[in-house]
């Protein structure tokens, strides 16, 4: 249900004070650390973000999709690292559980993701298995009252510390595609689940990412979400929904960086005035802008119509493409409006810059967005 318009204000502008007073000042200290503060991540739980999208009745906020967006966007003006703290709990990680799972998987897990003591993560990312997700080789054999789960995973979101993971694995070997896949919620201390070390990457310090193996662990077969075959159908549905968030927190970043090249324009000065009344940089300002501002209305506009009940898969992904693109926009110009001071580290610029580029490739490509837009207006054409 819905927050009335007093208790969505209350939220949003919580979740601004939060950002500005508690996060921002942290930025440079999280990159360096590659760490997140204990007591920030207290402070996170404190303030519901582990369960914005956990029903009420398992402890979560239960926010509608266009309030999950709005949340979102205040996230992204700051650094995308604090928002991959509780990003899983919001989205990947628990959703498969919201969506399929039973009433006791619910109520045995979704109480302890609103709250965050259970960190959760999406494994369905392998080595040979990234675009093409249906062709997934990691393997669940059926044992008795057990599946027994052998392969790999990569590039996990938060599986170093995760206690709980959406798994996709194939039961039936002898459908090649998705429908030979299942979807199991796999507890972190079951014997035969390893973690690798956390990968080093481009951006985003303080997020960690790491492989996932599995070496004949049993699973019950009550930890399956869904039907056996439903699994890759549970994943899309999955990702589906996380790509209005995804987008609305590259509408926020957008935002961040449009104020921080604003403020920095009317303060630099050369050839004696401020370079803000350079029209070539007041024409980057405005290109910024106009398509931060097209991709927030998209956003909400496909979160709306998806609270609504409509099927909103083609504008999902164009809502994802275009805001993921729209942000590498944004942030390279950004860097170019502060000039050398936009590639050195110091203001923070060329930060973002790298940060929000995986937002292109994760939860589906740019290209896989273009893929489902077309497959579906075809669908929607009748041909
Ligand atoms: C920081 C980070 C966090 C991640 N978190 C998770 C996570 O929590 N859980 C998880 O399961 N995965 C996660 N991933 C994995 C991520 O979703 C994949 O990297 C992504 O889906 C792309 O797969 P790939 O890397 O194998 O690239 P590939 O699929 O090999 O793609 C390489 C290139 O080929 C293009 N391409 C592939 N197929 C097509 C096609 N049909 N048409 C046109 N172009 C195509 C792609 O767009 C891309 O440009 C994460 C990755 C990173 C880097």
């Amino acid at each position: 249900m819905a927050l009335d318009l007093e208790t969505r204000e209350q939220l949003i502008d919580t979740v601004r004070r939060f950002v500005t007073e508690r996060l921002r000042p942290l930025e440079a200290k999280v990159a360096d650390d590659d760490e997140m503060p204990a007591a920030i991540v207290e402070e996170m739980k404190e303030l519901g973000l582990f369960g914005l999208s956990v029903p009420a009745e398992y402890g979560g906020l239960d926010l509608n999709m266009e309030e999950e967006c709005l949340v979102a966007i205040e996230l992204g003006k700051t650094s995308p690292a604090f928002r991959s703290t509780f990003g899983t709990n919001v989205g990947i990680g628990s959703q498969g559980i919201v969506m399929y799972g039973t009433d006791e998987q619910k109520a045995k897990w979704l109480p302890g993701i609103a709250s965050g003591e259970f960190i959760t993560s999406f494994a369905l990312t392998e080595p040979e298995a990234g675009s093409d997700s249906a062709s997934v080789q990691t393997s669940a054999r059926l044992d008795g009252d057990a599946y027994v789960l052998n392969g790999a995973k990569r590039f996990i979101t938060n599986a170093d510390k995760a206690h709980l993971f959406t798994v996709m694995a194939r039961t039936n070997p002898d459908i090649k595609g998705g429908g030979g896949v299942s979807a199991f919620v796999v507890e972190r201390n079951s014997p035969g689940l390893s973690v690798g070390k956390p990968e080093k990457k481009m951006g985003q310090q303080g997020a960690k990412i790491c492989e996932v193996y599995f070496d004949n662990v049993r699973v019950p077969v009550a930890n399956r979400l869904g039907q056996e075959g439903e699994g890759f159908k549970v994943a899309m549905k999955i990702l589906d929904r996380g790509r209005l968030h995804i987008g609305s927190f590259c509408v926020g970043v957008a935002e961040r960086l449009i104020a921080d090249s604003v403020a920095y324009a009317s303060e630099r000065k050369q050839f004696g005035q401020p370079i803000f009344n350079f029209q070539l940089i007041q024409g980057m300002l405005a290109d910024m802008k106009t398509e931060q501002l097209a991709g927030k209305a998209l956003a909400l506009e496909t979160a709306r119509k998806r609270d609504l009940g409509e099927n909103v898969s083609m504008e999902a992904a164009a809502t994802k493409y275009f805001c993921s693109e729209m942000v590498g926009r944004v942030a390279d110009k950004a860097v170019q409006i502060f000039g050398g001071a936009g590639y050195v580290a110091d203001h923070g610029i060329e930060r973002f810059y790298r940060d929000v580029r995986i937002f292109r490739i994760y939860e589906g490509t740019s290209q896989i967005q273009q893929v489902v837009i077309a497959r579906e207006m075809q669908k929607r054409s009748g041909q």
